[in-house]
């Protein structure tokens, strides 16, 4: 059976002090909640976050890492520094981080490797734009994507590699795919992942949904088989709106 995993992704939101009154807030609020949860608040504030939710049920999260383990990599942070800072998972291949900043699949798996490596869980985002889901494409992308990005990742480091099936065109619009479409995408990543490794580590896969998930459609979107929880952007900067998301159940 699949564990569900709502993980909250700040994005470039909050300050450390924001962050770290926030990360006790949401603390306090989602004590004795039966699902995995993370948050990833941005480099920054993850000290302070970490600090305040140790001992607690929420992973810390990281938006991003580098590529590379140390030395000349003016504005980069290492897997040793998250390490460190108290990071548990490694959020890798964001399509923000693919559109605005060029980050290609052989460059996004090096990272995977590097946190697998490192010890870290990592959230590997998956998911295509409007123009290439209306020119047909959404397999094709979402196959590279997932292939690509796990490449070299061993049928025995599948059990630290989640998922997420953002569609790009739900990302902070208020658009969410529908919880059919995003469960046929989800089946189909799952098949991928079958070819690719065996039907075993597809069916232990945990698969999450991203693209405008709120407190009023996560339970319909959670209820489909092959949905195993959110990453959330904006609804998880609201302690009110997390809980929700957090307890859909
Ligand atoms: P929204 O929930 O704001 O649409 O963002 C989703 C996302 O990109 C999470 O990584």
């Amino acid at each position: 059976m699949r564990n569900y995993f709502l993980a909250g992704n700040w994005k470039m939101n909050k300050t450390p002090s924001e962050a770290k009154s926030f990360a006790a807030e949401l603390k306090a609020s989602l004590k004795g909640a039966s699902h995995k949860l993370m948050v990833a608040p941005s480099f920054i504030a993850i000290p302070g976050v970490a600090e305040e939710l140790k001992g607690s049920n929420i992973l810390v999260g990281a938006q991003n890492m580098s590529n590379a383990e140390s030395g000349a990599h003016t504005g980069e942070v290492s897997p040793e520094m998250l390490k460190d800072a108290g990071v548990d998972v490694v959020i890798l291949g964001h399509s923000e981080r693919r559109a605005i900043y060029g980050e290609s699949d052989a460059f996004i798996n090096e990272k995977v490797q590097l946190a697998l490596n490192h010890g870290f869980e990592v959230i590997l985002c998956v998911g295509e734009t409007l123009d290439e889901r209306e020119g047909g494409k959404l397999e094709e992308i979402v196959r590279t994507q997932t292939v690509e990005g796990l490449k070299n990742v061993s049928e025995s480091s599948l059990s630290k590699v989640t998922i997420a099936y953002e569609p790009v065109w739900a990302i902070g619009t208020g658009k969410t795919a529908t919880p059919q479409d995003a469960d046929d995408v989800h089946a189909f990543i799952r098949k991928v992942l079958a070819e690719t490794y065996s039907s075993d580590a597809a069916e232990a896969m945990v698969i999450q949904y991203g693209g405008s998930v709120k407190p009023g459609n996560v339970k319909e979107l959670m209820a489909k088989e092959n949905i195993d929880g959110a990453l959330v952007g904006g609804a998880s900067l609201k302690v009110e709106d997390f809980t929700a998301i957090a307890k859909f159940d």
